[in-house]
C-alpha cells in the first residue's frame, strides 16, 4: 500500500511519567535494530536504551514490537515507552525520521488500520471519538461502536439488500415467473422488515449523535436574574463539568455540563451588546454565529419582574426558528411552586437556582427538547453523516412501496439503498470523505 514508516509521539504534549512514541511501516526491524542497539522479540515488552546516531543514549524505556499483521495498523509497529518530557520526546523522534521515517499525519495510524481491513470506517470514527468523548456515556457508547455493534447491525441491513438484489434481479431474467418467485420469496414482507431496521438503527444512531455532540443552549436574560447561579446549580448537580469543547465555539462557551450523559454547552451571550469597540465587535459576531447553530435559546428571568423590554430585545433578535424556553428564577422569593409549562412560544418553567426547586424540570424539557431517550446503555456513538446515509437508504426503501411490480425500479432503489448504508462502513467511501474524516484525529492515533 505505502512503503513509507510513519512516526509520531502518541501521547499528549506536556510533562507526564511515560511519553509514547509509535512507529508504523511496512518493515520496523532493520530501524528498531538500529534504535535499541538489538533484535526485538515480537510483542515482548524489552527494556532498552534509545540509541542516538553516535550510539549515545537518549532515553531508556520500554520496546514493544508487534510485527504485521498482527498489530494495529496491519503493519509492522514499534512502540516506545519512555519518559514523558517534551524535549526527551522530540529526540526521540527526530532520531526516528533519521533512520528513515516521517512525521504521521492527524490519523495516519487509524487510517492505516482502516485501510488494511483491521477496522471499518465507523469503528474509526469510533475511535476518535472515544479519545474525543466528554461525558461517561459518550465514552461508553463510542466504545460500543469500536466493538463493532453499530457496523453489525448496518452489516447485516447491507446484506439483507444484497439477498433481495439478487433474488429480484434474478428474476427479471424470467419475466414470466416474476410474480409467483415474488411471492413465494416473501418479498414484501422482507421489505417491511427493511424498513422497520432502517427506522430503528437510524433512531439509536440520533441518540448517539447528541451524545457525541451534545446540545447548545444560548443562555440570555439581564444582568442579576441568575444566570450565574443556574448553571453552577446545574453544574454542581451534576458534578462534571464538561471540559472538551469542539474547537471554534470554544471563546463563546460559557461553561458545559453533563445533563444525563448528554454534554450540554451554554453559549455566553453575556457579551451582546452593542459596542464600538472592534475586539469586542469580532466577539459578539462569533457569538451570534454559535447561537445561529444553538438548538435551543433558555431566556431566564426573574419571576417576580418577569418579562423586560430588554428580553423582548434580545428574544427578537434571536433565529425565529431557534426553539425557546422562558425559565423564572427566584421561586423562593415569591413563594410559588415549581412549575412546567407550554404554550404557543415554546416551554416556560417556574425554578430556583437557589433553592434548586425545579431545577428537574428544566433539565427534563432540555433534553426532552432535542429528542434525549435516555436509553444511554444500549446507544452507540454516531455522527451526522451517518444520519445523512441512513435518512438516504430509508428515503430509497420508501420508495420501493410506489415501485408497484416494476421490479427494475424495484432493484435500482434497493441498488442506491445499499450503496447510501455502504458509505458508513467505508465500502463505498470516496478519497474526499476519508481525508476529511481522518484529518480531525490528534497526531498520533
Ligand atoms: P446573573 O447576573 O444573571 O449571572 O445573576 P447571578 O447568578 O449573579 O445572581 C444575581 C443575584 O440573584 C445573586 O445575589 C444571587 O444569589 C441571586 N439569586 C440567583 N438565583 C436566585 C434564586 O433562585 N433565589 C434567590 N432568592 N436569589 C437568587
Amino acid at each position: 500500500m505505502t512503503a513509507e514508516i510513519i512516526v509520531a509521539v502518541a501521547t499528549a504534549p506536556g510533562q507526564s511519567g511515560i511519553g509514547v512514541v509509535r512507529l508504523s511501516g511496512p518493515s520496523l526491524e532493520e530501524l528498531a535494530r538500529k534504535l535499541v542497539g538489538r533484535r526485538l522479540q515480537a510483542r515482548h515488552a524489552t527494556l532498552a536504551d534509545f540509541l542516538g546516531a553516535t550510539g549515545e543514549v537518549i532515553d531508556r524505556g520500554i520496546a514493544l514490537y508487534f510485527p504485521g499483521p498482527q498489530s494495529y495498523t496491519g503493519e509492522d509497529v514499534l512502540e516506545l515507552q519512555g519518559h514523558g518530557g517534551p524535549v526527551v520526546l522530540r529526540r526521540v523522534l527526530n532520531r526516528c525520521e533519521e533512520l528513515g521515517a516521517r512525521v504521521a499525519m492527524p490519523g495516519e495510524f487509524t487510517q492505516r488500520a482502516y485501510l488494511n481491513d483491521k477496522l471499518d470506517l465507523a469503528q474509526a470514527e469510533a475511535v476518535a471519538d472515544l479519545i474525543e468523548a466528554s461525558t461517561v456515556q459518550a465514552a461508553r457508547s463510542a466504545v460500543r461502536s469500536l466493538h463493532g455493534e453499530f457496523s453489525r447491525r448496518i452489516a447485516a441491513l447491507l446484506g439483507e439488500l444484497v439477498d433481495l438484489r439478487v433474488l429480484i434481479e434474478a428474476t427479471l431474467d424470467f419475466p414470466e415467473e416474476e410474480i409467483d418467485i415474488i411471492k413465494e420469496a416473501d418479498v414484501q414482507r422482507r421489505l417491511d422488515l427493511l424498513r422497520e431496521e432502517v427506522r430503528s438503527v437510524l433512531a439509536a444512531s440520533r441518540q448517539g449523535s447528541l451524545l457525541r455532540e451534545g446540545m447548545h443552549v444560548a443562555l440570555v436574560g439581564q444582568p442579576n436574574v441568575g444566570k450565574s447561579s443556574l448553571l453552577n446549580r446545574l453544574a454542581g448537580e451534576d458534578l462534571a463539568i464538561v471540559t472538551a469543547i469542539p474547537g471554534t465555539t470554544r471563546d463563546a462557551i460559557r461553561l458545559s455540563v453533563d445533563l444525563d450523559g448528554v454534554p450540554v454547552h451554554f453559549i455566553d451571550t453575556a457579551g451582546l451588546r452593542s459596542s464600538d469597540d472592534p475586539v469586542e465587535k469580532l466577539g459578539i459576531a462569533r457569538t451570534w454565529t454559535v447561537i445561529e447553530r444553538a438548538d435551543v435559546a433558555l431566556l431566564l428571568m426573574d419571576t417576580a419582574t418577569g418579562e423586560t423590554p430588554g428580553d423582548r430585545e434580545i428574544l427578537a433578535r434571536l433565529p425565529t426558528a431557534l426553539p425557546r424556553i422562558r425559565v423564572f428564577n427566584k421561586i423562593d422569593l415569591t413563594r410559588q411552586e415549581p412549575a412546567v409549562a407550554r404554550d404557543a412560544y415554546g416551554t416556560q418553567v417556574w425554578l430556583s437556582a437557589r433553592t434548586g426547586e425545579g431545577i428537574e424540570g428544566l433539565r427534563h424539557a432540555l433534553l426532552s427538547l432535542v429528542g434525549w431517550e435516555g436509553h444511554s446503555e444500549d446507544v452507540y456513538i454516531a455522527r451526522a453523516r451517518h444520519i445523512e446515509a441512513l435518512k438516504l437508504a430509508r428515503a430509497r426503501l420508501e420508495r420501493t412501496t410506489t415501485c408497484g411490480g416494476q421490479l427494475e425500479l424495484l432493484a435500482e432503489e434497493l441498488r442506491l439503498a445499499q450503496d447510501a448504508l455502504g458509505v458508513i462502513t467505508g465500502k463505498f467511501s470516496s478519497d474526499e470523505l476519508l481525508g476529511e474524516i481522518f484529518s480531525r484525529f490528534c497526531i498520533g492515533k
